[in-house]
Formats: C-alpha cells, sequence, structure tokens
C-alpha cells in the first residue's frame, strides 16, 4: 500500500516535539489568542518575506478576510481560474462579488496571463490567481495588468508554501498572500488553519479586526467582524513543522526528480512542468495521460493511491449555475480536467515507494 499522502509518517519524525508543546498548552490551559499564535505569525511572516501575517482558521478565511480588508464588496467583480479548489471562488462570492473565470496554460495549470486582459471590465477590482499544486503563477505579468488597470492582486498561495517565483516566495507579491494549513497542505496544521501575508499596515490592522469581531481594546468592536481565530494547539504545533517547512519541500523536489526521471520514457505519461525561474514545491504530483480513468483505477487495484486535483471545473458547479458558463468556456481548463491523475507525493516517501509507483504504471501501458 502507497498512499497518496501519509500524515502519520510525518507526525511519527516530530511526535515527541509536538506532544511536549501540547502538554504544556493544556497544563497552561492558554487556548486562544496566546503566545504561540503570535510567535507562528511573526515566524511565517519573516519566513514569506513580508511585514506582517494575521493567522485564521483557514485557508477559505484568509481568502474572504483578504477580499474583506480590501473593500472587495457586492457588484465588484473578480478574475480567478476555474480549475481550482472551490473555496477560491466561493471567497469571491461570499463577499458579495462576481468570480470571473480565466482559463489557464496547459504547461504551469495557472492563469493564462495573456488572456486576464480580455475579463477585465468597469467593475473589475482584483485578480487573484491560484499557485496551483505548489507552481508559482506569472506573477511578473500579473503584478503588470494590475498596475496598468488599477487593480488589486490576491495570491492563492493555499498549495505553495515556500514555493519561489525570482527567488521571492509566493505570498510576498500581492496585496495580501492566503496560504491554508489544512493537514494535508505542505505546511499542515493538525486541524484547520491559515494565515493572510501583507506589507500594507493599514491592512494588517483591519484584518486583526476583522478576525476578532472588530474588537479592540477589549469590549469596544469598531467593525461587525467574525470569529476567524486560530487556536494555540494549531499555532505550536505550526511553529515546530514551519522550522522543517525547507527539508520537506526539498524531500518534495527531490521525489518530483526521480519520478521525472523514472517517466521520461513512458509512453503517454506527461510529467509536470517547472519553469526555469521557479521553485515549484510539489503540494501535489500531477501528471497528464489520456488512460486518467483507466490509470487510477489500475493503481488503486494494485495498492497505490491516486487523486484528481479537481475532477470538476468551478464554473461549472450547481453553485454557480446562475453565472451562465457553459462547458466550452475555457477549453485548456477543460482539456487538462480529463488528463490529471495526481500520484504519492509527501516528503517521507521513498525511493523505492517511487520505483513501485512507476512500476506499476509501466505494467499498466503493457
Ligand atoms: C486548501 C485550499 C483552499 C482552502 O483552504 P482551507 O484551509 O481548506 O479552507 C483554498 N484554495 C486552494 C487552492 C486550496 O488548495
Amino acid at each position: 500500500m502507497i498512499p497518496l499522502i501519509d500524515l502519520k509518517k510525518n507526525y511519527l519524525g516530530i511526535k515527541d516535539e509536538v506532544l511536549s508543546q501540547i502538554n504544556k498548552i493544556f497544563d497552561d490551559c492558554k487556548f486562544i489568542m496566546g503566545e504561540n499564535v503570535e510567535k507562528f505569525e511573526k515566524n511565517f511572516a519573516d519566513y514569506i518575506g513580508t511585514k506582517y501575517a494575521v493567522a485564521v482558521n483557514s485557508g477559505t478565511a484568509a481568502l474572504q478576510l483578504s477580499l474583506l480588508g480590501l473593500g472587495i464588496k457586492n457588484g465588484d467583480e473578480v478574475i480567478t481560474v476555474p480549475n481550482s479548489f472551490f473555496a477560491t471562488a466561493e471567497a469571491i462570492s461570499n463577499v458579495g462579488a462576481t468570480p470571473v473565470f480565466c482559463d489557464v496554460n496547459d504547461n504551469t495549470h495557472n492563469i493564462n496571463v495573456n488572456k486576464i486582459e480580455d475579463k477585465i471590465t468597469k467593475k473589475t477590482k482584483a485578480i487573484l490567481p491560484v499557485h496551483l499544486y505548489g507552481h508559482p503563477s506569472d506573477m511578473d505579468s500579473i503584478k503588470e495588468i494590475a498596475k496598468n488597470h488599477n487593480l488589486l492582486v490576491i495570491e492563492d498561495a493555499c498549495q505553495a508554501h515556500g514555493a519561489e517565483y525570482k527567488n521571492k516566495k509566493t505570498g510576498a507579491f500581492g496585496d495580501t498572500g492566503c496560504f491554508s494549513f489544512y493537514p494535508s497542505k505542505n505546511l499542515g496544521a493538525f486541524g484547520e488553519g491559515g494565515i493572510i501575508t501583507t506589507d500594507n499596515e493599514e491592512l494588517f490592522n483591519k484584518l486583526k479586526l476583522l478576525r476578532a469581531h472588530g474588537e479592540n481594546p477589549k469590549g469596544t468592536h469598531n467593525i461587525s467582524g467574525y470569529n476567524f481565530r486560530l487556536d494555540e494547539i494549531q499555532g505550536a504545533i505550526l511553529n515546530i513543522k514551519l522550522k522543517y517547512l525547507d527539508r520537506y519541500n526539498n524531500s518534495r523536489r527531490k521525489n518530483a526528480v526521480l519520478y521525472k526521471n523514472l517517466l521520461t520514457d513512458v509512453p503517454n505519461i506527461e510529467s509536470p512542468y517547472e519553469d526555469p525561474f521557479v521553485k515549484h514545491v510539489y503540494h501535489l504530483f500531477v501528471i497528464k495521460t489520456d488512460f486518467r480513468d483507466e490509470l487510477s483505477r489500475f493503481l488503486n487495484n494494485k495498492g497505490i493511491g491516486t487523486g484528481i486535483h479537481y475532477p470538476n471545473l468551478i464554473h461549472l458547479q450547481p453553485a454557480y449555475k446562475e453565472l451562465g458558463y457553459k462547458l466550452g468556456d475555457f477549453p485548456v481548463s477543460e482539456k487538462i480536467s480529463k488528463q490529471i491523475l495526481s500520484l504519492p507525493m509527501f516528503p517521507e516517501l521513498t525511493e523505492e515507494q517511487i520505483h513501485i509507483v512507476v512500476d506499476k504504471i509501466k505494467e499498466f501501458r503493457l
């Protein structure tokens, strides 16, 4: 059995550190908004290279608070991609704005910057690129377009902790960067979690208000906000795991190199692309094949976990029926969605396991 992801193996590598931190929190009974979360916000901002970070309780909350904090509201339009996790668009519609989808590149699976300007209208307020699977979007072009049209940029970096575009980390380009700490992410909590990175001090203060009932000082509610707080246990665990994030990502990258080498001559299997000027962090290792469903079933029968990220594009989801999109609107995204298959990928994946996965793929071809 080789799972798509093995969280247990990761836990065993840090078990003693985690349990001692959790014990300490239990002894102190300080569970919410304490020193662990505060320390983590500083550490994470330092790691990404932004001035500030505001921890929240999910990646979805990070996206939603970013949009609210930047003043995006009813009647506004935000340009994003159809081939992401649903939450990317959901955050936009939940603040009352309209997600406007833009097709992606066949190689990076990220937003096609040549098609963004066609989508800009008088109502457009922001571009929300997703660094899908851990491969950064083309941030130079996105920033240039945003500057020319006076648009905000919100990065969905929920799959790209530690990824780099021209030696700068994702999450440090936009007006905000949004991260998820869902357990399976490159930096995963032991529960729900998320964070917003920004260089904007005024926005930082507004995000802190929005996160916790608009309260400051205690007893005074300046604006109507939310309860989107991260808890201390997650803060402590994330502080521990952040120390190892580069090591984890380097292991993922090493695994990706081995996969790619072994898959080079396998017919009808396309390995994931990596731009020469980026550091892809392989949240997922996604191959493309015209025999996706058959191969997936074959591998699952041989005890190898696979996934499809994502089988149904957002513009065709029942929730967005009223937006009026139809099959054929985004030919590249639609083609890719039928070919993609995620193979086992996690830091602790062994060379031997990768050999087994590729041997099974070759067996399928025979
Ligand atoms: C995981 C993810 C989210 C949502 O994060 P949650 O922590 O699950 O709310 C948003 N966008 C992308 C691209 C993601 O992968």
